[in-house]
């Protein structure tokens, strides 16, 4: 078993590196919120008092932060003391050229570095069924998969580095338009007087299904429990899923790629945030459709 250190304890990285404890390692763990650290040392890791002492000596360290300032700050930070050859394992989501430039620092210094966004929300960073999504080189890819493996069910190798962050990013491209379009096909139904429960039986089974249909549904008591269900608390916060179509959208424009469904989808979630809801779950946005 290695040692690993642990950085972003949030919603996401608290059950991640809580099951790389369970699976037998040391983890070392930091973040800069007191509240997730208590968490962390409850659920098996050591406590750090900053980055760079959570990283010293480590053979492995895993990020699960914000967006890529935060990324880039904590590389600049820990890099010096992780152990020769360790493995640095970014899973957080951000954008292509920050990846990128964070695994050439670490190339640089004789690391191995790998992007690894995931796919699956709380839940799934908490039973440890998330899927990993790896940019980086074989040897990365090598070295990493282990450690990814007792946090997912699925470790997919996307290409090289930041190939991750551009898989993440075209997912969650089809996730908020296909969401933002179910949303709008219920209120719609809703207002030709079709009942909720009745199209959601025709439409899970038609070619109108989709995971935003039948994993997520965004309206409460139809299929699969959800966040719908909890008054669209909880899950997957409408200001990540705003960033996430910023970086699809910006990553778009610096490859000349013209995306107009997944700006459109942008612009309701830009809408949905300015009025108040960024830490509403995303498929909260069919309150905007049925006004
Ligand atoms: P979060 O805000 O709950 O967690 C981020 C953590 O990072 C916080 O605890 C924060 O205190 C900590 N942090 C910030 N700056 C730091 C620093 N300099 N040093 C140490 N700690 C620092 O966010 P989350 O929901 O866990 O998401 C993390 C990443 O995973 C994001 O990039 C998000 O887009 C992505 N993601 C989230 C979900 C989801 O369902 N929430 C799903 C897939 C991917």
């Amino acid at each position: 078993m290695a040692r690993v250190a642990f950085i972003g304890l949030g919603n996401m990285g608290g059950g991640m590196a809580a099951n790389l404890a369970k699976a037998g390692h040391d983890v070392r763990a930091f973040d800069v919120s007191e509240e997730a650290l208590v968490r962390a040392e409850a659920a098996g890791c050591l406590r750090s008092s900053s980055a760079a002492a959570a990283a010293e000596g480590a053979e492995a360290v895993v990020t699960m932060l914000p967006a890529g300032a935060h990324v880039a700050q904590v590389y600049a930070e820990a890099l010096g003391g992780v152990a020769p050859g360790a493995i640095l394992i970014d899973c957080s989501t951000i954008d292509v050229a920050t990846a990128r430039q964070v695994a050439e620092q670490a190339t640089a210094r004789g690391l191995l570095a790998v992007d690894a966004p995931v796919s699956g929300g709380i839940a799934a960073a908490t039973a440890g069924t998330l899927t990993f999504m790896v940019g980086g080189t074989d040897a990365g890819f090598a070295r990493a998969e282990p450690f990814l493996a007792s946090m997912g069910k699925a470790v997919i190798r996307a290409g090289a580095s930041g190939a991750g962050q551009a898989a993440k990013m075209c997912n969650n491209m089809i996730l908020g338009a296909t969401m933002a379009a179910t949303c709008e096909a219920f209120a719609l139904a809703e207002k030709l007087g079709l009942d909720a429960q009745a199209f959601y039986d025709i439409a899970s089974v038609s070619s109108g299904q989709s995971w935003s249909m039948t994993s997520y549904c965004p309206v409460p008591g139809v299929g699969p429990t959800t966040p719908a269900d909890n008054d669209y608390r909880g899950g997957f916060a409408a200001g990540l899923m705003l960033k996430d179509l910023r970086l699809a959208t910006e990553g778009a424009a610096g490859v000349g790629a013209a995306v107009p469904m997944g700006q459109r989808a942008r612009e309701l979630y830009e809408a949905f945030v300015a009025d108040g809801d960024a830490a509403t779950d995303f498929s909260g946005i069919i309150r905007t459709m049925r006004a």
